[in-house]
């Protein structure tokens, strides 16, 4: 593992290790639909320490993505809270939540939401930049991202000129651009053939590993997450364990 790659570990292991650096309590999310209140997430619990990849497993509608933006300070919970390396931050303002998002979390989505106009390298460095790196640090490290997860011949690719593989994988790369602590992916491998998701996933779990993230990553496929270190699942809104 490289020197760059290797940063987030170095911090994940000075941290104190018996706080999980991400930490769901009490999640509550409700929708009005009509008359009727859907009690999405209720009352949800999930600890998750550095180093760890949870699977979320549940069927569509269950409250998979609604969970994802939640742990990920993109959405409030109605109640209930969110730890983020053991600090409260559904009491936090706008401004401190959007930090702590930019710097602590990495998103990847379905479909790879890449720049259209931009080249790979381009946008794995932009996300870099705008947090204040130079162009050649930040381009020293998505070289070294993108080569990572074996995409170093298609650096001056835009991603229309990428297979959805491909796509997703610089969608990855994006993602731990900032070399956040907390990865979530919401059905990151939905969109690909079965042969590609694997690929994508190995990718993805291989990088999780070597760099320390804790990461949660939703998905249909039982046997991508039989890969992962725990899997949990969505019951009546709470979060359970799987075996
Ligand atoms: P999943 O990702 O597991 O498929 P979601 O978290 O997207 O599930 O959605 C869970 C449920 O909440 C679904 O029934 C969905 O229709 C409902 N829902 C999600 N977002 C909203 C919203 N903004 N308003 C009303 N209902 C919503
Ligand atoms: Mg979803």
């Amino acid at each position: 593992m490289s020197d760059t790659l290797a940063d987030a570990n170095v911090e994940a292991a000075e941290g104190e290790q018996d706080i999980p650096i991400l930490f769901l309590q009490g999640v509550e999310r409700h929708y009005q639909q009509g008359d009727a209140t859907l009690h999405i997430l209720n009352g949800a619990e999930l600890a998750i320490w550095a180093g760890q990849s949870v699977a979320l497993v549940a069927p569509s509608g269950a409250g998979k993505s609604t969970l994802l933006h939640i742990a990920g300070l993109l959405e409030h919970p109605d109640h209930g809270d969110v730890f983020i390396d053991g600090r409260a931050t559904a009491g936090l303002p706008d401004h401190e939540r959007t930090r702590i998002r930019r710097n602590e979390i990495g998103f990847v989505y379905q479909s790879h939401h890449l720049l259209p106009e931009f080249t790979a390298l381009e946008n794995v460095l932009l996300p870099q930049m705008i947090r204040g790196l130079t162009r050649d640090e930040a381009r020293k490290r998505a070289v070294e991202l993108l080569g990572y997860l074996g995409l170093q011949a298609r650096l001056n690719h835009q991603p229309a000129e990428l297979s959805g593989g491909e796509q997703q994988r610089v969608a990855i790369a994006r993602a731990v651009a900032n070399a956040p602590r907390i990865l979530l992916a919401d059905e990151p491998t939905g969109n690909l053939d079965i042969r590609t998701a694997d690929h994508v996933f190995a990718a993805l779990t291989q990088l999780v590993r070597a760099s320390g993230l804790a990461t949660i990553i939703a998905t249909h496929n039982m046997e991508l997450a039989a890969r992962m270190d725990r899997r949990v699942t969505l019951r009546d809104g709470q979060v359970v364990e799987m075996e």
